[in-house]
This record gives structure tokens, sequence and C-alpha cells, in this order.
């Protein structure tokens, strides 16, 4: 073994497949869930023959070109185009805020300079102020009124931590556009791989060179592949959680972890789209996930596959799916960044490594770049 590689998500299998096929390197990668892939893993079922994502609805975009050239080496990718619809007092809306959200919100029908300017008028309270955080930020992109409906309750929900203490960040992950466009996402590439996210992951993976151990968890003592026995005789890189790493030695980071409650329908249609948000706060869950939409040009046996959504703190036993990122986080964070680098030849990265929500084109981004300007170095 000349490299060991902790986690099978894309930032591992990345490293894993550049290592083994660029360098010739032989490479160990361990997981320890069932099934290689992380959180970008589906499954099939059996009855409807629909795909479903195991952690979550997941759709690939990106405007890297480094990033698309890469992973279409290991799948094609539909020309899926995701949309979202948003549930607000028993009406349906589309997402992110576009011009017909807007009209459709004010019962109105104005052009795009007009709708402009209503909002620069509500989003007036902040003076010209900087925003300093979620709150600040989503209401100087759309006004009171539409934070209120659309942002405030779905935020809460899905955070459960006050909007003015969660980054501005968050939230600038959502377009706001002035016209009829509702595409989910602004990036040059989108779409859903052709043959499912198994089948993409199982290719990365299928290499001579790489030995994949499932069911090995690096940091339970007392395996020839554990922590103890490979750090500091073997590079190593790690994207599992940055504080488990470190014993929690400086206090635990914040994550939200969902739970899905999964129902098998025997009818065709449920929602008549892919995915539906919950804005208002008394409906418990964040969003209901149909998908069977995410292949229109599939065909399925009879019945459909509905997964809603519910968010909460994570518990040490819990998934951990989204960093908080709230401000004590982040005086927690820089002290084990500072212990992350003072480890001998232990690369930390991906989502869980450095704590960052990265989607996956950022993931293999970061993957691409850490492989050339840390991996490759090392040997
Ligand atoms: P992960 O996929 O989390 O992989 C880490 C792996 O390490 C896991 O398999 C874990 O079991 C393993 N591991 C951890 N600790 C240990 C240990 N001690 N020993 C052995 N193995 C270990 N991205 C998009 O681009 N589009 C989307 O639509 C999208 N939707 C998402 C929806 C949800 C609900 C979530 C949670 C994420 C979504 N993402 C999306 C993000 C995407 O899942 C990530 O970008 C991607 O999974 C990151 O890969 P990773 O390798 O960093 O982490
Ligand atoms: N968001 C919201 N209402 C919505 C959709 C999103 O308030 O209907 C906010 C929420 O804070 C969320 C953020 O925008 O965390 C980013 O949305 P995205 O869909 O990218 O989040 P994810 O699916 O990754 O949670």
């Amino acid at each position: 073994m000349d490299l060991l590689v902790v986690g099978s998500g894309l930032f591992g299998l990345t490293i894993a497949e550049r290592a083994a096929d660029e360098l010739g390197l032989q490479v160990t990668v361990v997981e320890s869930r069932d099934h290689i892939g992380g959180n970008a893993w589906s499954t099939v079922d059996e009855d409807t023959g629909i795909e479903e994502h195991r952690y979550g609805a997941h759709i690939f975009h990106t405007s890297n070109d480094k990033v698309w050239g890469y992973v279409n080496r290991f799948t094609d990718f539909t020309p899926y185009e995701h949309r979202v619809y948003a549930r607000h007092r028993g009406e349906v809306f589309p997402l992110p805020i576009n011009l017909g959200t807007i009209n459709q919100f004010f019962r109105r029908g104005m052009g795009p300079d007009e709708a402009r300017r209503l909002i620069a008028e509500q989003a007036a309270e902040l003076a010209g102020r900087e925003p300093g955080n979620l709150e600040e930020k989503a209401i100087s992109l759309i006004g009171r009124p539409l934070y209120e409906a659309f942002i405030r309750g779905y935020t809460a929900k899905q955070w459960q931590t006050d909007p003015r203490d969660l980054p501005a960040g968050i939230i600038t992950r959502l377009p706001v556009r002035f016209n009829y466009d509702n595409r989910y996402f602004n990036d040059t590439h989108q779409g859903m791989p052709r043959d499912g996210y198994a089948a993409w992951l199982q290719r990365m993976a299928d290499h001579p060179r790489i030995d994949i151990r499932l069911g090995v968890d690096f940091l339970a003592p007392g395996h020839e592949l554990s922590r103890d026995a490979v750090v500091g005789q073997v590079p190593v890189v790690y994207t599992g959680p940055l504080d488990r790493y470190f014993g929690h030695r400086y206090g635990t980071l914040g994550w939200r972890t969902l739970d899905f409650e999964r129902r098998v329908l025997d009818i065709d249609d449920h929602q008549g789209t892919s995915v539906v948000n919950e804005c208002d706060e008394d409906v418990p869950y964040t969003r209901t996930l149909e998908f069977k939409h995410f292949h229109p040009e599939r065909t399925h046996r009879s019945g459909t596959v509905v997964v809603r959504e519910f968010s909460r703190f994570a518990e040490a036993a819990d998934e951990p799916f989204y960093p908080v990122n709230a401000a004590g986080d982040r005086a927690v964070l820089e002290q084990y960044r500072q212990a992350a680098a003072d480890e001998p030849r232990v690369l930390f990265g991906g989502r869980l490594g450095t704590y960052q929500y990265l989607d996956m084109h950022m993931a293999i981004g970061s993957a691409l770049a850490r492989f050339d300007s840390t991996v490759r170095p090392w040997f």
C-alpha cells in the first residue's frame, strides 16, 4: 500500500483514482459504510425500478470545465434541468425566486425593471449596510415580504438556528432572477448520470490498483488499517469528520442531519415534479422528493417512490449532513485546522474533513487541486 484513503465519497474516490491511474500507486480505500460513494450513492427500488438517492436528492451541476471533463470519463449525463417548486400557505410558487414568483406573490404583472424597483424599496431597511448574516443577506436580495414567505420558515426548519446567526453564504447558493428562468442552478453544465450514481461511482473505484475495504472504521483502534497503525507510516487522505479524527479534543462541530420518511405509493404521479419545498413552519418537513421525475427519459413500472425530509441537529450517532457553521463553530474550527496542519502526511479533504458545505463538483474540483498540490509531491 502506497496511499490510504479514508472514505469513498467523491473526494476520496477522485484522489484514489488519480493516484492509482496517473501515479501508478497501490491505493487502499477504507469505508465504514457497507457501500462506496458516500452521500451520492443510489440504489434501485426492486418493485418500481426507480433509482433512489439514499442520502437526499443529488443533481450534478458545474461551471468548471476541468471537473466536467473529468466526470465525463466515468459517465454520460442526461440533459435534466432541475426546477423546484415551493408551497406557501397552500399555494405553489416557482423557485428560485424569479419574476414568476414575484408576480404571483404580489398579484401583479410587473416587468423586470418595475420588479427590481419594488424589491429595492423593500430591501431599503438595510440602508446600504453590508449584510452580516443570512437574514440581512436575504432581505438585501429579495426584501422582507418574500424573505418571510419563502426563506424564514424553511431556514428555521432546516437549521433550527437564528438566521441572524447563520452565515450569509448559505443563501447566496440560491440565485434571484428578474426574468422567468426558473432553473434552480446557474451552471453551464447540469444533468443526471445516465445509468445512475452507483454505476458512475463504481466505475471510478474499479481500478486494478485500488483495493476497497468496506465496513472498516479508520478511527476504531486495533486493526491494521486504523489511524494508530497507519499515520506516520503511509500517507493518508482523510475525508471523515474533522473533529472526530482528533477525538473531539476542542469540542464538537455543529452539524444538521436529515430523517427520511419513505413511502411507495400505488399511483403514477404524486406531485408532478421532483422536489417540492414546504416553506411554512407549521409543516414539519422541509421538502418532498419524487425520484422518478429525475429521469423522465426512463420507463418505470407502476407506482412511485416519495421521500419527505425532516431536518434536525445531529447527535453523535447521526449522519452529519450540513455543517451549521455558526459563530461558535468557527472558533472551534480554527483550532482543528491548526491541528490538521500539524499531522504528518495526512491530507484532510471533502465535506466532513474540511467542515464545508461542498457540492459534488466542488468536492471533485478540490480533490483534483489537492491531488496536484499535496498528494503528488508526497511521491
Ligand atoms: P461524503 O460523500 O460524505 O463521503 C465521505 C465518506 O467517508 C462516507 O462514505 C463516510 O462513510 C466515510 N467515512 C467517514 N468517516 C470514516 C471513517 N472513520 N472510516 C472510514 N470511512 C469513513 N451535491 C450536489 O452537487 N448536488 C446536489 O443536489 C446535492 N444534494 C445534496 C443533498 C444532501 C441531502 C446532502 C447531504 C448533500 C448533497 N450534495 C449535493 C453534496 C454531496 O453529497 C457532496 O458534495 C459529496 O458527498 C461530497 O463528497 P465527500 O467525499 O466530501 O463526502
Ligand atoms: N432556502 C429557503 N427556502 C427554500 C429553499 C432554500 O429558505 O425554499 C434557503 C435555506 O436556508 C437553505 C438555503 O436556502 O439552506 C440553500 O438552499 P439549497 O436548496 O441550496 O439547500 P440544500 O438543499 O443544500 O439544503
